[in-house]
Parts: structure tokens; sequence; C-alpha cells
């Protein structure tokens, strides 16, 4: 029977899944994690044990979801998928974890935003795979403890400093996810137009992959927005050309930036000489939250030099002038 709890899959993930790979032989990069995850997932299986606890930080789209999935299948196990909001109260965890078998994988994406109550419960499930519930109320409440089968809890976060610390602890193998090198999204669109049977030149490819914010998922869409342009205004071909034109026209510059990360800078530059300015004070202007700003906008300018965070706020760099064709303020307060 369907649980109410399970993350729902949007109907725009459809092809998120399509190019999902299904072996960690198939994964491109993140090298240093697919090797240390290699042998993890060999001594788990060759000790019959759930594999230790693991944790996957890093911006979106990087491929948290994906690791998870693949974890689960080279362990020869099942998987369970919910997230941190999605599980409100305590017995909506416990619902879950009670119909996990043995050496099962669970899936908690956004684990960052879990509810206290419910972190509590998770606590001596991750210890002694031992749940505390409690029946129930007022003096006739009593607490039971029911014994679960051994798993292994995968948490993702994109905002690994809101993790509680008796949480982050309990987290065998914490794992940082890094944005891609253009090689890596090179090499990622090329697989992705075969699977979708698109012909592709290979500069065109590169084009895409230059352009991706150093991201798989957005290489993913990328790809198929120009597949748009490509059998509509071309031949059906991605050429260099054709996705040069389509990326331009959809606003995505040569950095890989959109409009927003453009917004962004161009605050900062124009309206604060480069700054330092508070991110509250860049959230109300741009009419973006915080968190989108820190967890979305923020990781790849930071990663490209763009900017600099700084304890009185965010800068623009050198790199960022240079993007912006803008020439920095001349040194004040001499
Ligand atoms: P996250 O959970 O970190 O937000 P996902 O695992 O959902 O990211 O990945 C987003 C999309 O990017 C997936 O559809 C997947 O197809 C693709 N993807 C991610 N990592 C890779 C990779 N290393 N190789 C190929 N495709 C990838």
């Amino acid at each position: 029977e369907p649980d109410p709890t399970l993350r729902p899959e949007p109907m725009a993930e459809d092809f998120d899944r399509a190019l999902r790979p299904q072996a960690l032989e198939d994964f491109i990069g993140q090298a240093e994690a697919r090797s240390n995850l290699r042998i993890f997932i060999q001594s788990a299986r060759q000790r019959g044990e759930a594999m230790d606890h693991t944790l996957f930080h890093g911006p979106p789209g990087l491929g948290k979801t994906t690791l998870a999935q693949i974890m689960a299948r080279e362990l020869g196990v099942g998987f369970r998928m919910t997230s941190g909001p999605v599980l409100a109260k305590a017995g909506d965890l416990a619902a879950i974890l009670t119909n996990l078998e043995a050496r099962d994988v669970l899936f908690i994406d956004e684990i960052h935003r879990l509810n206290p109550a419910v972190e509590e419960v998770l606590y001596p499930a991750l210890e002694d795979f031992e749940l505390d519930l409690v029946i129930g109320e007022g003096p006739a409440a009593r607490t039971v403890r029911i014994e679960l089968q051994p798993f292994t809890l995968v948490g993702a976060t994109t905002r690994l400093g809101l993790l509680t610390t008796p949480l982050r602890d309990r987290f065998g193998i914490p794992t940082r996810l890094q944005f891609y090198t253009v090689e890596e999204l090179n090499e990622i669109v090329w697989r992705n137009a075969d699977k979708l049977k698109v012909p592709a030149e290979r500069d065109g490819a590169m084009e895409i992959a230059r352009r991706s914010r150093g991201t798989p998922r957005i290489a993913g869409r990328l790809l198929r927005r120009v597949v748009d342009f490509a059998v509509v205004e071309g031949d059906g071909k991605i050429t260099k050309a054709l996705a040069d034109n389509a990326l331009t026209r959809l606003g995505v510059d040569h950095l890989g930036l959109d409009g927003a990360d453009r917004r962004y800078l161009r605050l900062i530059a124009e309206a604060y000489q480069g700054g330092p300015v508070g991110i509250e004070t860049l959230s109300a202007a741009l009419s973006e939250s915080r968190d989108a700003l820190e967890e979305v906008i923020e990781p790849f300018l930071l990663q490209q030099g763009l900017i600099q965070r700084t304890p009185r706020g965010r800068m623009l760099a050198q790199g960022g002038w240079t993007h912006l064709g803008l020439a920095p303020p001349v040194a004040r307060g001499s």
C-alpha cells in the first residue's frame, strides 16, 4: 500500500530518473567519494551487515539521491525514500523504521529539516536499532521498546551547518560532494544524449557542459532544452552553434550563470560598490529567500571565485568584476 509519508516524485523529475546512472561504475565524477564507497559497500556485503550510516552533503543536483539509490542496489537491499519536512511526527518515522527489512537503505533528503521530536526518535534507532515509543497519554502512558532490523540511514543535506551535532556525529561516513569539472560534465552530457537517442557533436555536448554550473542536474535540463531548439529550428542534431544560440536565448551565459546569478552579482557591484553587504540585505533586495541564496546561488559563485564571504558580508571578487565587464571602484577610505 502507498505510504503517504514517502516523498512524492514530481512528474518533472521523470526525465531526471531516466538519466540516472544505475551502478557505481556508471557514475561519473566524485572520484574520491566513489572509491571510498566502493570499499564500504564491498565490506558490508562480505560481512553480511548493514553498511554504516552515510551522510551526503553539498549543493542540490550533484548526485546525493542518485548515490543513495546506487548504494542500495549494490548492497542488494531495499531502498526507501523520504525527506525531513515530510516526517512531521515521531509516528511517521516509526512507521517507516518498523517496516524496514534487514540491511535496507533508508534515504532521508533534506535531513537538516527534521523536526526535533522526530530526530529524538532517530538517535536510538541509529545507534542500537531500537525504537522507544510512547503509547497512550497521561497517567496511562507507557514506553515500549521495539527492536528494529539493522538498516543504513543515508542522509542528504545542502546545509551541513544546520545539522545538529548529535545527528551529525551518528554518521560513520560523512561525504562531501563537489561541483563537477567541465570534462566530467561533458562525459555526462555525451552519455545522456546517447540515452535520449539524440545525435550530438562532441563540441555541441561540450558547450552544454561548460554552461551547466558544475551540476549534472542542470546539464540534464539544458540538454533537454537544447534538444527542443535542435528539433524545431535545426535538423535535430546538437552542434556547438546550435547549443550556443539556444543557451544564450535561455539566458545562460558563458560561465553558466543565469539571470538570478547575474542579478545577485550586479546588485553587489552597482548598489554596494562591490560590498561587503550582508546576506539579509541581499535577500531583501533580490526578493529571494536567504536559504535560496546560500544553498543554490552562492556556492557556485564562490567556487568560481566571483564572490567572497567575509565576516562583514559578501564581496564581489576580481573575477566577479571581470565577468560583469566592470572595473572595481578605486580604493576607498584612504
Ligand atoms: P541531489 O540529490 O544531490 O539533488 P540527484 O541525485 O537527484 O541530486 O541528481 C540530479 C540528476 O543529476 C539525476 O537525475 C541524475 O541523473 C544526474 N546525475 C547526478 N550525478 C550524476 C553523475 N555523477 N553522473 C550522471 N548523472 C548524474
